[in-house]
């Protein structure tokens, strides 16, 4: 992870040669994006399918990288319908969430979702009235909030637990009876985003076999079971920001395929993550303005902070830190336990904490790997009034 791609490190170069300010930027490699997620489609067994989750990170030229390689894109909003029709592949869409407006369901109706995944029992009533006023028959599935064991849960749980997502599983043959009933709804399936942060992958393969064992038994709930043909197994692979290993994909995969393969009945299932597909494309550059030492620890305050790049706090973990020195190395510096801090007039502004680090200077830039996801996004970027930090794009068809 010390490594940086020459792409990121040009890209922090020409950023430089443009800005008299002190840096503070996102970069995406794109084309490491690229060789990711073809990565990642390879090792899905036949007859899987992969939506990207859009909320991870829906720039438009991330989106452009994405979307020729997976299957569709999942979206939980009306402006996200909007990202995916200015994408210039269009693919399948299909749309999740708790509290959709009906004008976010009008939308997707208009620009023919391809499913739409109901969180509630109300839900279903008021997509029965809206598809009908449009005169479109309705494919969706029913998301379950099922019952799990215990040791199946993670870190941030959707399901499994009193959660606002889904339907609860005990309500689960009423909703079916009640799309059944529907004149304008098509039951194809059901969908299960169960969590976030999935670091296990033996975890996750129990996961998807307790899916798999119900499955039967939510289809045999239908009075058309024959209809029924799709499991969206959700997002929810985690990325490991403190560590080397990350989450074997190439494993999960060939879990599911044997799993799959001893089914009478399989599924088609479908994949929805977000994390797992743009993280690791993603860097946040920041310089450092100033260096203190404050009651005996010691300080290193950057331009930007958690106003651009929520994700450590937010998760609350010391974010990984690469130094580029901007001078040649100093000889005899010595390594020090570096807090590193924003902007921000909040103690709560820090992306690192007692950070190992030798030798850093005024002028330097630390370079935070990881940011491609849930980094910007979710950042609330208009507190103090600084202002929003570029994104480059660097690699793929072009700069932008
Ligand atoms: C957020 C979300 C995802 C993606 O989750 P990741 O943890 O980023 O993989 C998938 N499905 C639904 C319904 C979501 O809300």
């Amino acid at each position: 992870m010390d490594k940086l791609p020459a792409t990121v490190l040009a890209a922090i170069d020409e950023a430089r040669t443009q800005q008299e300010d002190p840096l503070a930027l996102f970069i995406y490699d794109l084309d490491a994006l690229k060789q990711h997620v073809t990565q990642v489609m390879a090792a899905l067994p036949k007859g899987v399918e992969l939506y990207y989750a859009i909320k991870a990170n829906s720039e438009p030229q991330i989106l452009a990288t994405v979307a020729p390689l997976v299957h569709g894109l999942e979206i939980s909003s009306g402006g996200e319908i909007d990202r995916v029709q200015a994408c210039p592949t269009l693919k399948p869409f299909i749309f999740s969430g708790p509290g959709k407006l009906d004008s976010d369901l009008r939308s997707a109706l208009q620009h023919g979702v391809e499913a739409i995944h109901i969180e509630s029992l109300n839900e279903i009533v008021r997509l029965q009235r809206l598809a009908l006023e449009a005169g479109r028959v309705q494919d969706v599935l029913l998301r379950i909030n099922p019952e799990l064991p215990s040791p199946l849960s993670s870190k941030l749980a959707m399901a499994g637990t009193a959660t606002p997502f889904g339907i609860d599983e005990s309500e689960l043959a009423q909703a079916v009876s009640w799309v059944d009933n529907a004149s304008h709804l098509r039951l194809k399936g059901f969908h299960v985003h169960a969590m976030s942060h999935q670091s296990l992958v033996e975890r996750h393969e129990q996961l998807l076999d307790l899916y798999l064992e119900r499955w039967p038994q939510w289809k045999a709930l239908s009075a058309n079971p024959a209809m029924i043909t799709h499991l969206n197994v959700g997002g929810g692979i985690g990325v490991n920001y403190l560590g080397a290993e990350q989450f074997d994909w190439q494993r999960l995969c060939a879990h599911l395929g044997e799993s799959l393969a001893a089914c009478a009945d399989a599924p088609i299932v479908r994949f929805e993550p977000g994390r797992f597909i743009s993280a690791y494309c993603g860097y946040y550059a920041i310089e450092v303005l100033d260096t203190k030492t404050s009651h005996g620890k010691h300080f290193l305050v950057c331009r930007g902070g958690t106003h651009h790049f929520r994700l450590p706090v937010a998760q609350g973990h010391d974010h990984p830190v690469i130094h580029l020195p901007r001078g040649p190395a100093i000889s005899g510096a010595v390594e020090r336990k570096w807090t590193v801090v924003g902007q921000l007039c909040t103690p709560k502004d820090v992306l690192s904490r007692d950070c190992p680090l030798t030798g850093v200077e005024v002028g330097d830039m630390l370079v935070l790997p990881l940011a491609g996801a849930y980094g910007y996004n979710i950042s609330h970027a208009d507190f103090l009034c600084h202002p929003r930090p570029p994104q480059l794009f660097a690699g793929g068809a072009s700069w932008v």
